[in-house]
């Protein structure tokens, strides 16, 4: 009975998983600081799906499905974007990434952090509260918030004393976006279960890392939609359900931005409608009533790209060359460990301008002397948001590298 109860699941599991059979991947020719704005407008069609979005320096990399090639086709070269095809049919890889997944799922955790697959979310929050039960002196809980559907924001604090300055680390705020989860699953094993030999990071900040910022995105990744961006809360007077967390802060929030709830990057109806947006908020002013917010580092993908504010503007921040000198030694560290090679800027002006981003929101939370940045991690190939399970653990111990010496800088420097 209960084996074909399993069996049943499996089924259904594999059923209710939105096909990508059919869907293309578009790529073009490499961006310029002068075509930017124009791809922006096909951002805001919903038939679009951008896995990698306009950048200076990158190939756009955008999915769509049978019926829209040819109008993406075409688009890209009225735009002289010079497209052509990346991916040809979506759909079997997505079943050879998905078929590997189910067969690794296998593997038992034993409530263990894993870097050879990717942690579903249950198995991540069982790990956060094993590890603070494992090691009670430096960590404990954080419940952030609870989302609509009525998953805990769960933060991960370690500490070992107080009147600290804080850090604080989210991840999967766009839950189609798996690498960074491990990512910040990372810096909690280093800093909790790897504490001897990471004290000096501790002794200098308190940390706050949030392993998964949308959990409710994250869930549905697995289960319905693989490429999900968005979370889960429905939209009044629209059938189109989610909203992006990341264009939602209340800063500057309503000046510009997505307001179509269709849209991968809808603003949402006001500055923090969302559960996860106004309880990380809460969380970033919290900190910096209580010792300042010194980082702050919110983590996607994909790019390779570390940029800092502003986001909602062109004009360069106040402590723009600081921001650029970490942010520089930060990729020099990186590119040591295996040649990775981030680009820098500030997000306007190398990624693309965006407003009511977390990065700006902190930045002004920290008036304007925090460091903020936001990663978007290496990632991309025909897997997209989530690199084949071998590349995991080279990725996120090489951008550990890079978060231990930006984490060293800032503690050499208080921004006046
Ligand atoms: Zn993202």
């Amino acid at each position: 009975m209960r084996l074909l109860a399993c069996f049943l699941s499996t089924i259904f599991v594999v059923s209710a998983y939105k096909s990508y059979d059919g869907y293309q991947v578009i790529t073009s020719r490499t961006v310029t600081l002068r075509d930017l704005s124009e791809p922006r407008r096909l951002e805001n069609d919903p038939e679009y799906i951008f896995w990698a979005r306009p950048a200076v320096g990158r190939p756009l990399h955008v999915m769509t499905s049978q019926i829209s090639i040819g109008k993406l086709w075409s688009e890209l070269e009225h735009l002289n974007l010079a497209p052509s095809v990346y991916i040809e049919d979506v759909g079997p890889v997505l079943a050879k990434a998905d078929e590997k997944r189910q067969k690794l799922m296998d593997i038992p955790l034993n409530r263990a952090v894993s870097f050879d697959r990717y942690m579903t979310l249950q198995e991540i929050l069982d790990y956060t509260a094993e590890v603070v039960q494992n090691y009670p002196l430096h960590s404990s809980l954080l419940e952030l918030g609870t989302t609509y559907e009525g998953n805990p924001l769960r933060a991960v604090k370690v500490s070992n004393g107080p009147g600290k300055r804080g850090i604080f680390l989210d991840a999967g705020t766009h839950a189609r976006e798996h690498i960074t989860h491990p990512l910040a699953l990372k810096a909690i094993f280093e800093l909790v279960e790897n504490y001897d030999q990471n004290k000096a990071l501790v002794d200098l900040f308190d940390w706050y890392i949030l392993p998964v910022a949308n959990p409710d995105g994250y869930n549905y990744t697995f289960n319905e939609d693989r490429f999900w961006r968005k979370n889960r809360s429905p939209n009044v007077g629209s059938d189109c359900v989610g909203t992006d967390p990341n264009r939602n802060y209340d800063i500057n929030w309503g000046i510009d931005g997505d307001a179509n709830p269709c849209s991968e990057a809808y603003r949402g109806v006001a500055a923090f409608s969302e559960a996860e947006s106004s309880a990380i908020g809460s969380a970033l002013r919290d900190i910096e009533n209580n010792g300042g917010l010194a980082l702050y580092m919110s983590t996607h993908c994909y790019g390779t790209f570390l940029i800092y504010p502003w986001g909602f503007t062109y004009e360069f921040p106040v402590t723009y060359d600081e921001l650029a000198k970490a942010a520089n030694l930060t990729a020099t560290a990186i590119e040591a460990v295996n040649g990775t090679r981030f680009v820098i800027g500030s997000s306007a002006n190398v990624y693309f301008p965006a407003v009511g981003a977390s990065m700006d929101y902190a930045y002004a939370v920290g008036n304007n002397n925090t460091y903020s940045y936001t990663w978007e991690l290496p990632a991309g190939g025909e897997f997209g948001f989530a690199p084949l399970p071998e590349d995991i653990l080279p990725i996120v111990s090489e951008t550990w590298e890079g978060i231990k010496a930006l984490a060293n800088y800032v503690n050499t420097q208080v921004l006046k």
